[in-house]
């Protein structure tokens, strides 16, 4: 009798036809998301909730600028400089300008950057916002330019900066012209510093390239969001020149935290906190001074 209960059981396992196969579960799109790091599947709406941090491994999702203005400035408060600022093709690079045609389009941004002043609970200050989807948030004429204005505005109206950064580096698709933009970024970051104002650097994955040489690395306090990846050249082309292999944590925000290129790593949920005690702590401490 045993033996025919596990038959009736063997019998309904009727192997699908391939036809049965192709039908697709009827799951909405987006409503999971696998964590790249540690494989878990989360319900898109708890990740979303949770600022797009796994609740797992603690893995930190890209924001975009929307997503980033929304968890850190004051609601209301946000008021974007130029916005309608728009690159040029200086050196008519082929598809360039259908490239950015169509990223305008998909994120509803006019370029990598997105600049303006805020309060962040209640403290003022310069905000700049980079978006990796906008063509890996690469530094062209624009956004050098954005940079630029945002730090001397913030200079003549005397107010800190705070820049969440992310790039693949100078846009290759300006030449020289994107280049250029190191030198003045660092310039206008200089004529804010020498008014003895505050720049904080909000490190986010990935910043490499030009933005690490230049204004990534110019912060008064560097933050960086855990486990970013943050250098200069990538991997691969350091250990073909110097024929050594690197440490296996390499350009992540601990390691260049142990060798004092960044001073905190602040986890996404108290980096709104975290920005603001440094803005009123900066604010107090020029108050005492006059
Ligand atoms: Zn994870």
């Amino acid at each position: 009798m045993i033996q025919d209960l596990f038959q009736k059981v063997r019998n309904r396992a009727i192997p699908l036809s391939p036809a049965a196969l192709d039908v697709k579960p009827d799951i909405p799109e987006n409503l999971l998301y696998k964590c790249p790091r540690c494989q878990t599947v989360i319900f898109m709406e708890d990740f979303a909730l949770n600022n797009k941090v796994c609740d797992k491994c603690g893995y930190h999702a890209r924001l975009s600028v929307p997503e980033r203005l929304n968890i850190t400035v004051d609601e209301g408060s946000f008021v974007e400089y130029d916005a309608a600022m728009q690159s040029g093709n200086p050196i008519q690079f082929d598809d360039y300008t259908d490239k950015l045609r169509r990223l305008k389009k998909v994120t509803g941004l006019n370029e990598a950057i997105v600049t303006g002043e805020c309060t962040i609970r209640g403290q003022r200050c310069v905000i700049g916002i980079m978006d990796s989807r906008f063509m890996m948030a690469s530094m062209g004429s624009v956004v050098g330019e954005k940079i630029t204005r945002a730090f001397e505005c913030a200079a003549e109206k005397k107010l800190p900066v705070v820049l969440f950064t992310a790039s693949g580096g100078a846009r290759m698709q300006e030449g020289m012209v994107s280049l250029m933009q190191m030198a003045k970024t660092a310039g206008a970051v200089a004529l804010h510093s020498k008014k003895g104002l505050l720049y904080i650097t909000v490190l986010t994955d990935p910043t490499t390239g030009g933005v690490t040489a230049s204004f990534a690395s110019l912060g008064d306090v560097i933050i960086a969001e855990p486990k970013v990846l943050v250098g200069f050249a990538g991997r691969r082309v350091i250990e073909g020149t110097i024929r050594q292999r690197l440490p296996d944590d390499f350009q992540s925000a601990e390691f260049l935290m142990e060798h004092g290129f960044v001073d905190m790593i602040e986890d996404r949920s108290h980096m709104r906190k975290t920005l603001s005690r440094l803005l009123r702590l900066h604010s107090q401490g020029k108050e005492a001074a006059q």
